[in-house]
């Protein structure tokens, strides 16, 4: 395993990160000794970073993921969320984000988590995530209960917005996460976050290498927000790698850990086949050539297209209006 600084001062944390929303359960279900088999098989093999969310199977991830870490805490960096609890189900007050916190460490059995993110800031207003939220993590910080404090979401003009904002009231975060950003369909992250992330010495974290399970040959569930359009694409670009001997799942999970900028990638794995395939393509060469002409079937197909999350206020320029 290889390993990076979450963000300046620590911890080290593995290039491949372990996404625990499979565990609630959200891309099919999982049986409860597979999940649990898949946390322990991934910690053996070196992987230490986890993320949760009391919102991943209506908190079923984190009450998962805390059973499985029982006798294994020390040896992880875990990482979990707070302001959604719900599809629609969203809370940013200093009340709720504190208390519910405090319910996420009951279900993780710690008393302390490495890293709280703010999930899903699109959903909030950018006044009440600076002049509320943060602040409540910022006390969490200061009385040691989360280690380190960040944000995360879909829209990245958002997401630089609210640090901008924050460290203008003195709020120093530590990490900024992004989804769907990085990846074989869509590689935005680059232009629009990382330039900031790495000027602001914030740890940048990447998330869904799969584009949510769209880069698979079982593709993604219902809910997936993409359109029909990209997950046609999609479609054919799972047809074109297999015709080709190759994985899609291998070949984008390579392509994401060959970008040098994040200190990791959050791959969702919920059992233990699923771990042994991510780590294999840690020591995989990869296929650049092939990278591109997946790409650029995808690209061609629209699956870079953006989808609307969030506020409307919030959303990145070029959002498609769903209503119009
Ligand atoms: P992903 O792109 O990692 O895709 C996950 C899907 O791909 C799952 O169905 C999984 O079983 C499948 N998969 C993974 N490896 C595979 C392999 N080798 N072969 C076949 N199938 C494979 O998407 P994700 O799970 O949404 O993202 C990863 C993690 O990132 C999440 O679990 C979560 O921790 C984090 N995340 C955070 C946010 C946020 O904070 N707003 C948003 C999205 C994801």
């Amino acid at each position: 395993m290889r390993y990076n600084l979450l963000q300046p001062g620590g911890p080290l944390v593995s290039v491949i990160g372990f996404g625990a929303s499979a565990l609630g359960n959200v891309f099919g279900d999982i049986p409860l000794s597979e999940g649990e088999r898949a946390v322990h098989l991934a910690i053996d093999e070196g992987i230490n970073f986890f993320d949760t969310s009391p919102y991943y199977g209506l908190t079923l991830s984190e009450q998962r993921l805390g059973a499985a870490l029982e006798g294994r805490r020390d040896r992880v960096v875990l990482a979990t969320k707070c302001g959604r609890y719900g599809v629609s189900a969203f809370n940013f007050s200093a009340k709720a984000v504190t208390q519910g916190f405090e319910e996420s460490l009951r279900r993780l059995r710690t008393d302390y988590v490495d890293l709280l993110q703010v999930h899903d800031c699109e959903f909030g207003t950018v006044e009440q995530i600076v002049e509320e939220t943060l602040p409540a993590l910022v006390e969490l910080r200061t009385a040691g209960k989360a280690r380190l404090i960040g944000i995360t979401g879909y829209q990245l003009e958002n997401l630089r917005t609210i640090a901008r904002q924050a460290a203008e009231r003195g709020i120093r975060l530590d990490s900024v996460l992004s989804y769907c950003r990085y990846n074989l369909a869509n590689t935005t992250m680059e232009r629009e976050l990382r330039p900031f992330a790495q000027a602001e010495g914030l740890g940048l974290i990447s998330a869904s290498p799969l584009h949510m399970g769209l880069l698979t040959k079982t593709g993604a569930p219902a809910w997936h927000p993409a359109t029909s359009e990209a997950r046609a694409a999609c479609v054919r670009a799972a047809e074109y790698c297999t015709a080709q001997g190759v994985s899609i799942e291998e070949l984008a999970l390579r392509f994401c850990l060959d970008y040098p900028h994040v200190a990791t990638t959050l791959v969702g794995m919920g059992t233990p086949e699923i771990v042994r395939a991510n780590l294999r393509v840690l020591a995989d060469k990869g296929n650049t050539q092939l990278a591109h002409e997946v790409m650029e079937i995808l690209r061609a197909g629209g699956a870079e297209t953006l989808w609307p999350s969030g506020l409307k206020q919030n959303w990145d320029p070029g959002t498609p209006n769903s209503e119009a």
